[in-house]
């Protein structure tokens, strides 16, 4: 494996040659540390996006909150370090606008007011959020050295199909200035067979593979992703879900929030 680091004019080159266009509205899930190193590291990185998109792109990346206990901050809470340094990078530009809840994505471009205006609805990731808005744009999705486990629009499918799983969680918000916990129920789970939504898109040519830094990318229409996963959910509400056999335990809480 090459350790060269790769110029943002590279990178830009890079992007286009995977198929990401000016004027998209483009859904960014990526780990730095298979895209390294790259010029100017994670910022380089966002301005590769950013140039590759244009003026008229928008850029748009998760920026939630991985701490449920502390009201969340849209101007000084990190973005969860699950999603790493790119994401708490690209939040932090003065030119970038963030949701103002916990679920927040962050997002700069023409578009990205629209996409991250959205009150907090719960379960998080259903029509009227983030990933939501991304799909009424006819947005594009770029999972940038991670795979479909990382692919939150997946749970925006789950949602539209109604599969039944629920699985309780808790976020801490301010109500009259005071820490207030809201529970709710979540489609959560371990994520890892959102893989196979790799398999459905390229069977019809809906995703297309590339290289960026020195990351596998793929890129797919969140439409696309949408209308590929939607009939296999209808067909297997539990196509996401380890088998009991399996010995998932985040899974087995999934089966267990259904009763027999
Ligand atoms: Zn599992």
């Amino acid at each position: 494996m090459s350790h060269e680091e790769i110029s943002i004019t590279d990178m830009v080159a890079q992007l286009h040659a995977s198929g990401v266009r000016e004027g998209d509205v483009l859904l960014v899930h990526t780990s730095f540390r298979a895209v390294r190193p790259v010029e100017e590291g994670p910022t380089g990185l966002i301005e590769a996006l950013t140039r590759a998109l244009g003026p008229s792109g928008t850029l748009v990346m998760p920026s939630w909150t991985g701490d449920d206990n502390t009201p969340f901050d849209p101007a000084a809470t990190p973005a969860s370090p699950d999603l790493g340094i790119v994401a708490e990078t690209f939040r932090s530009l003065p030119s970038v606008r963030r949701g103002d809840h916990p679920f927040a994505f962050a997002a700069r471009g023409p578009t990205a007011a629209e996409i991250i205006a959205d009150p907090l609805v719960l379960p998080p990731h259903q029509a009227g959020s983030p990933v939501g808005r991304v799909l009424d744009c006819d947005g594009r999705i770029l999972l940038l050295g991670v795979h479909h486990d990382a692919n939150t629009t997946l749970h925006l499918a789950e949602m539209l199909a109604g599969v039944p799983y629920r699985v309780p969680h808790h976020i801490t918000v301010l109500e009259d200035g005071r820490p207030k916990r809201i529970d709710y129920l979540e489609t959560d789970h371990c994520c890892a067979l959102f893989q196979q939504a790799e398999d459905w898109l390229k069977r019809c040519g809906m995703q297309t593979d590339g290289v960026v830094g020195h990351a596998a990318c793929r890129l797919m229409r969140s439409r696309d992703l949408i209308e590929t996963v939607l009939p296999e959910l209808r067909r297997d509400p539990w196509v996401f879900i380890h088998t009991a056999e399996s010995g998932c335990e985040e899974c087995a809480q999934a089966r267990a929030s259904v009763p027999e």
